[in-house]
């Protein structure tokens, strides 16, 4: 397997400071963070031998430097049913993206594995100049964006902090279930957050990292969409 420091210098001799999504979900795959399986297609053709090995339900994204985020360029389509639903959505991809970004390099289309909805949260690492790496933990949507329900610690975060980092935000009631809702896995959290926590305690030329979001299920948790940004 591609190595994490391995990946970091590959984008360092590309000029790049933000890694691709398949580069940092393979960084994360290193740390043990649950991630969406997938692979990077280079024709429509691969992308639906991928799509038949992976299984269907599937996401497709794009996969470019140039762009961050890639819903903003139609860029995600997700939901695929069929070969020939995944065939449509490549070239509608490449078509959004050239109409939206036409310079934009590209380096393919992500297949991914869809994961089911369910509660979403959000787990970050932010360096600091003064404290180092802060680890940061809420949940998704509204939570974080509108509300700034957040809640830091810096690394590295023992068990005992990752729990109070998940208990202390204001939105905690939802994560022990409300209406339809099961239970979240808070130990599948837990965890995210301590491999997390070593990932960038380990490597020091992160600067910022987003797990936005992670699907957390009565048992386990999955993270859809993952962006590293080095030094
Ligand atoms: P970006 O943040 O760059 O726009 P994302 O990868 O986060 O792109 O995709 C946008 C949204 O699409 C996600 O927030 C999520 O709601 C949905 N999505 C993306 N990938 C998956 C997946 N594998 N399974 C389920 N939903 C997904
Ligand atoms: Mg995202």
């Amino acid at each position: 397997m591609v190595k994490a420091a391995e990946i970091f210098a590959k984008a360092r001799r590309e000029n790049r400071k933000s890694l691709l999504e398949p580069e940092a979900k393979t960084v994360c795959i290193e740390y043990g963070i649950p991630v969406t399986s997938f692979k990077v297609a280079k024709t429509e053709k691969d992308a639906v031998e991928y799509a038949k090995g992976i299984g269907y339900p599937v996401v497709l994204k794009i996969v470019s430097p140039d762009i961050i985020h890639k819903s903003d360029v139609g860029g995600v389509i997700v939901n695929l049913k069929s070969a020939e639903e995944v065939q449509n959505a490549y070239a509608q991809i490449l078509k959004n993206v050239k109409k939206h970004e036409p310079k934009a390099k590209i380096t393919g289309v992500l297949v991914q594995e869809m994961a089911p909805s369910s509660t979403e949260v959000i787990i970050g690492a932010v360096k600091d100049p003064q404290f180092g790496q802060a680890l940061m933990f809420g949940l998704g949507g509204i939570f974080v964006e509108v509300l700034k329900d957040v809640t830091f610690r810096i690394a590295p975060i023992t068990d005992d902090e990752a729990h109070e980092m998940i208990t202390e935000v204001k939105a905690y009631p939802l994560l022990k279930g409300y209406r339809n809702t099961p239970p979240a896995d808070i130990d599948a959290i837990i965890k995210i957050l301590l491999s997390t926590s070593n990932l960038v305690t380990e490597h020091e030329e992160i600067k910022e990292l987003d797990l936005n979001p992670v699907m957390v299920y009565k048992k386990g948790a999955k993270t859809v969409d993952a962006r590293i940004i080095l030094e």
